[in-house]
């Protein structure tokens, strides 16, 4: 039993799906589970629909038209007949978003953001599903809502092992002794039947899900890259892909910022022992990249940029030392403001952090910590995290670049850096 994930840029067009058909065709000799993320930017178009209807703006249906033009195009160069039932099906998905819209927001947003958003997985597993049938692929569509339980922390549900695992064990197992089995990344649901999303770009870490559940013997996602490379080509000219890495590498990447991979897959697999390959939709024949026990990897410096950052000291302001007392209240106001620490340096007088500047939060986290210590701030940094550093790849991105924090261990070596003109 394989499980394949196809994220959004895989299925952002009808070849994109024409391909993922044939890629299932090539590997159809084995029991697969296929995970599809929604298409192309549709998340990003329902997250907009969510804000703008929360918010009562006048374009709240202008963006649902936009939603359904687009997948409306998609099924129409893949299926011929316009009695498919494939049309009814995926408008009645739409359907689900209008009835909502149709009220004025009367429930929290980030709830109101998970029943809305997830319909972009709902529409585009319909359309890979009866896709496949289309081309003789016989498959069966599940809800991964039937099987993916999880608290109600909405946009960050956290999954319930132990529930999932025996739902997906009871009656997902055998579907797949069957037949393709299609269903959503990304989505789950509450014990009260209300759907949650597992956070942007969750689909990988569903992936991971079912896979541990059902003692997968691979996962493999589909990219539009040839696998893990050393650097993101955004911010690197030169980049090498990584042919083999060891689990632990590949968390460390992941959560130092590397985007090729959601930063929760890996633990859920390491624990069964379960192997990630990460490939080219493209270039299907290529090995990509292998993600495994191993010790032998070799180890390939990697780069992860991470720009508009915002350094924050904070210092006592009674000349005190920064101690434990001081540390976690520190952090539990860095934790009620929702801000991800990037990187932290802790010296007698001052604690320095550097986070993403994502504006109004960490203006009102400045805010609040300036209530008990003296607080200064930087903005428009960078940080580049190297894994597996050497001086050469330090001198490397340090071009034109003035150090402003430095933290280095055996393996990794972070740098919050400010350009030079
Ligand atoms: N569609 C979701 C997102 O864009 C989940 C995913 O693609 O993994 O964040
Ligand atoms: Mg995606």
């Amino acid at each position: 039993m394989q499980v394949f994930k196809f994220g959004g840029a895989s299925v952002k067009d009808a070849e994109g799906v024409i391909n993922l058909g044939h890629i299932v065709a090539t590997h159809r000799a084995n029991k697969l589970l296929i995970v599809v993320s929604a298409m192309g930017k549709t998340t990003n178009l329902l997250e907009q629909l969510t804000l703008s209807y929360f918010e009562q703006r006048e374009n709240t249906f202008d963006l649902l038209e936009q939603a359904k033009q687009y997948h409306g195009n998609i099924i129409r160069a893949l299926f011929d007949d316009i009695h498919h039932p494939v049309f009814n099906e995926v408008s009645n998905r739409f359907v689900e978003i209008e009835w909502i819209l149709e009220e004025a927001p009367a429930d929290p947003y980030d709830y109101l953001y998970d029943q809305i958003v997830s319909v972009g997985e709902l529409v585009s597993t319909t359309i890979v599903s009866h896709y496949l049938n289309h081309i003789s692929l016989p498959n069966t569509w599940v809800d991964a809502r039937d099987y993916i339980a999880t608290d109600n922390t909405h946009r960050e549900g956290k999954v319930d092992w132990q529930i999932t695992e025996a739902r997906v064990q009871r009656d997902l197992q055998p579907l797949l002794d069957n037949q393709l089995v299609v269903t959503q990344g990304f989505i789950g649901s509450t014990s009260e039947n209300f759907t949650t999303t597992l956070g942007r770009e969750g689909s990988d870490y569903s992936a991971a899900i079912f896979a541990a559940c059902l003692n997968a013997e691979s996962v493999t996602i589909w990219k539009d890259v040839p696998g893990v490379l050393n650097a993101d080509p955004k911010w690197f000219d030169k980049t090498e892909l990584i042919a083999e890495l060891s689990y632990l590498d590949a968390i460390e990447l992941t959560y130092y910022g590397a985007t090729v991979i959601h930063p929760k897959t890996i633990k859920p697999l390491q624990n069964k022992n379960i192997p990630l390959y990460v490939k080219s939709f493209v270039d299907i024949e290529d090995s990509g990249t292998q993600i495994r026990d191993t010790k032998g990897a070799l180890p390939i410096p990697s780069f992860i940029f991470k720009v508009n950052q915002v350094l924050i000291s904070i210092l006592p302001k009674d000349f005190s030392f920064i101690v434990e007392d001081n540390l976690s209240d520190i952090f539990r106001r860095f934790h009620q403001h929702k801000i991800k620490v990037n990187m932290m340096h802790n010296s007698a007088v001052s604690f320095s952090v550097s986070v993403d500047d994502t504006g109004d939060n960490v203006n009102m986290l400045l805010h609040d910590l300036k209530t008990r210590y003296e607080v200064q701030h930087q903005n428009g940094l960078e940080l580049i995290t190297i894994r597996h550093y050497n001086q050469q790849t330090v001198d490397r991105v340090l071009v034109d670049k003035a150090i402003i924090m430095e933290l280095k261990d055996s393996y990794t070596c972070q740098l919050l850096v400010r350009k030079l003109r």
